[in-house]
């Protein structure tokens, strides 16, 4: 078995670049990641400075065209996402909100001069972005929100909190969704502005490399171009949340892949009874297990990457993918974690990490409950929300 658990030889799915695109970002998880992790895990820290490096390597707004960015396939996208998540949660978090939530609604809803404004420089890691949805009182119905933005003169002004913000501490921009007359609207909010403050939250046990945070806005008064132009209402939120869902799809292969490579390793170096554990039947069923899950959920990504280029991916079609991919990689690492046994609850080894970074993950983007739901309304045509 080759060490990239290729059972299905996928490989051969991909084209050249695609190719490329995986190997050089598995490239540089490899050199620039793995050595570290364990380490920024456990002391909470993201390291900041690699920002400009994924920059560099086009990882970042990679599925965006023009301003700066590589413009790349959904599919090379997800590759990405999910050899940024072998390495971990985190760095793949990091490029999600920076590419998918921060600067997609930009590209997507913003004016010419917000795109040659911020754009360019949020490719190269320059400019680090956040999104602003959740607020303490409002999560999985983020509809509630009370952030408010009122008109005053030419300018806006914004009160409220947001909360668990990826990347709120070390952001240059957040783009906050604030309740207005017209409806919920997008505003790009320079960390600078006065009235805008940021807090992180500590004492996390998941996703520890990565940084997250409370926004607080207290009479934020941005000038009148500061809001997105091009759309109203949570649709504007929503759509980016999809963009966003998709890379987990992916990224949670990266992370259980991980797992099944160190649990195999170990079950067949690991020595009890007088013969490596790998050899008893109990551990070949969890390894077997893993491996067909493993490869279900890969060809799932890719299937569903194929259906995002073709323009038919549907929003409940990423909510299977993230719904199963995150459901299954969290099952794969706990699984994984056994095998290791005592060595497993170390950060010796991936699986923990991984296992605790996936435990976020599930509940980011929606947690499985809501796309459970949203399959369910998908099917029945009823809606179970509420
Ligand atoms: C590490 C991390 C990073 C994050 N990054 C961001 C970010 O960058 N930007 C951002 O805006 N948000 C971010 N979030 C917030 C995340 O999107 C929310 O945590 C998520 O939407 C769930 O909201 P909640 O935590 O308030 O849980 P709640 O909505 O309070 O849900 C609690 C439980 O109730 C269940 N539940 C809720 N409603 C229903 C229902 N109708 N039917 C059945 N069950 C239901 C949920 O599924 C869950 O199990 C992040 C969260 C984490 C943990």
């Amino acid at each position: 078995m080759t060490t990239d658990l290729d059972f299905l030889d996928l490989d051969r799915l991909l084209s050249e670049e695609e190719r490329l695109i995986r190997d050089t970002t598995r490239g540089f998880v490899t050199d620039k990641v793995l050595p570290e992790i364990a380490g920024w895990f456990e002391r909470g820290h993201f390291p900041r400075e690699l920002a400009k490096e994924l920059g560099g390597l086009g990882l970042l707004g990679m599925h965006l065209e023009g301003y700066g960015c590589a413009g790349t396939n959904a599919v090379s996208y997800g590759l990405a996402a999910l050899e940024l998540e072998a390495g971990d949660s985190g760095f793949r978090s990091f490029a999600s909100v920076q590419g998918s939530l921060a600067m997609f609604p930009i590209w997507k809803y913003g004016s010419e001069q917000q795109k040659q404004r911020w754009l360019p420089r949020m490719a190269a890691g320059e400019v680090i972005g956040c999104f602003g949805l959740t607020e303490p009182d409002f999560g999985s119905n983020p509809a509630g929100m009370r952030t408010s933005a009122r008109g005053d003169g030419g300018d806006w002004v914004l009160n409220g909190t947001k909360m668990w913000i990826t990347n709120g501490g070390i952001a240059d921009l957040a783009v906050v969704w604030a309740r207005a007359e017209e409806g919920v609207l997008g505003f790009l909010v320079p960390a600078d502005t006065p009235g805008f403050s940021t807090r992180d939250i500590d004492r996390k046990l998941s996703l520890r490399a990565s940084v997250t945070s409370e926004l607080v806005l207290d009479d934020c008064r941005l000038p009148g171009d500061a809001v997105l132009p091009g759309v109203r209402g949570m649709r504007g939120p929503l759509s980016c949340l999809n963009e966003a869902r998709y890379g987990i799809v992916w990224g949670a292969m990266g992370a259980a892949r991980a797992c099944v490579a160190s649990a195999l390793d170990y079950a067949t170096s690991r020595v009890q009874f007088d013969r490596p554990i790998g050899g008893f039947q109990l551990t070949q069923q969890k390894l077997a297990d893993m491996l067909v899950e493993l490869s279900k959920g890969t060809l799932l990504a890719l299937h569903l990457g194929r259906l995002k280029d073709d323009g038919r991916l549907t929003p409940e079609q990423v909510s299977l993918g993230k719904l199963n991919n995150v459901r299954e990689a969290l099952e794969i690492a706990r699984s994984a974690r056994t095998i290791l046994g005592a060595n497993g609850v170390t950060l010796e080894y991936p699986v923990i990490r991984h296992a605790n970074n996936l435990e976020s993950v599930l509940t980011y983007e929606g947690t499985s409950e809501v796309h459970t739901l949203i399959l369910g309304q998908a099917l029945t045509g009823l809606d179970a929300f509420n």
